[in-house]
């Protein structure tokens, strides 16, 4: 089986000053997970380390360069997903780390438990070795101004115009033919404290199934929960549509039975991959036969040939 790995850096509207950054690091990550499959890696440690590098960017709104909740902190969501066993882990609201998708991972695999959130996910991250960072640390200039302005606006997070463009996700395929998703967010800037979105949900922020494929999505959490999004698109996988054509019924249904926008990355478990997006932007890049694909805008797909060493 020929290795995949498909990476996006969230939808919504990206300015053109910030271009570069949003496709310089989509295609970092891509390279980071394709490398790690390249190697006879496994899918759910690909789509880990290619979120962690997203998480580490402060262009992305996951980790470092998260949005900030209504009194200015950062608290985040993950997501990971296997679809050799349908196990996956995942954390919400949690502060003062750098990685969440790490802890979500470990949760998965250290855990009887799915999800934890809160004081329960920071003393279990304790537990497992993750050092605690100050809070601000994850603050970029970008989401604080962001905030700021959001405050003087008094404008409401929760409605289609406020996605917190830059949530990051990952799906891969490798060599064993075995899909993963990992998603990783700061969610919606000025949300309401204890807010959880779409992304730290089974079936909403993604989902992996070996015997379809995997999905990882972003946009406004809210509308996503409401249809599932991830796995709506796996089902209608399951009934007979391509990638593109059960990724747009996806979008599609979520914008006419909710208002709601966002987008997503898919593979299949036959190594066929897909990025669509009913926002005007969203950065993504997959890496597939030695080539690398990118993209910010619709219809846009650069390709170029792998550097020599990734
Ligand atoms: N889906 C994320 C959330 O609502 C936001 C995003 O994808 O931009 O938490």
């Amino acid at each position: 089986m020929k290795p995949v790995v498909v990476v996006h850096g969230g939808a919504g509207v990206i300015v053109h000053e910030n271009a570069e950054g949003y496709r310089s690091g989509v295609k970092r990550a891509a390279l980071r997970g394709y490398d790690i499959l390249r190697q006879g890696g496994d899918a759910v440690t690909a789509v880990e380390e290619a979120v962690v590098v997203l998480e580490d960017d402060p262009h992305f709104n996951a980790g470092n360069g998260s949005v900030l909740n209504e009194e200015g902190d950062v608290e985040m969501d993950a997501i990971i997903m296997d679809g050799k066993d349908l196990s996956s882990g995942a954390v919400s609201a949690v502060r003062c780390i750098a990685n969440p998708i790490k802890l979500a991972r470990l949760v998965m695999e250290k855990t009887d438990h799915m999800l934890l959130t809160c004081e329960g996910a920071s003393r279990f991250a304790k537990s497992q070795g993750i050092p605690e960072i100050p809070g601000e640390t994850l603050i970029s200039e970008r989401s604080k101004e962001r905030w700021k302005k959001n405050l003087n606006a008094g404008s409401k997070p929760n409605t289609t115009c406020q996605i917190g463009m830059g949530t990051v996700g990952a799906v891969a395929v490798d060599s064993q033919g075995n899909v993963a998703c990992a998603t990783s967010t700061g969610g919606l800037s000025n949300k309401m404290v204890g807010r959880v979105g779409d992304t730290a949900c089974i079936g909403s922020g993604g989902y992996a199934d070996n015997n379809i494929g995997a999905v990882s999505t972003t946009g406004h959490g809210e509308s996503i929960m409401k249809v599932t999004l991830a796995r709506l698109i796996l089902h209608y996988m399951e009934q007979g549509m391509s990638l593109e054509e059960a990724s747009d019924a996806g979008l599609n249904f979520m914008k006419t039975r909710v208002d709601g926008i966002g987008g997503v990355i898919a593979v299949n478990s036959a190594g066929e991959w897909t990025a669509k997006f009913s926002t005007k932007q969203m950065s993504w890049a997959a890496v597939k036969d030695e080539n690398l694909h990118c993209g910010i805008y619709l219809g846009e797909n650069e390709i170029t040939p792998l550097p020599e060493t990734v």
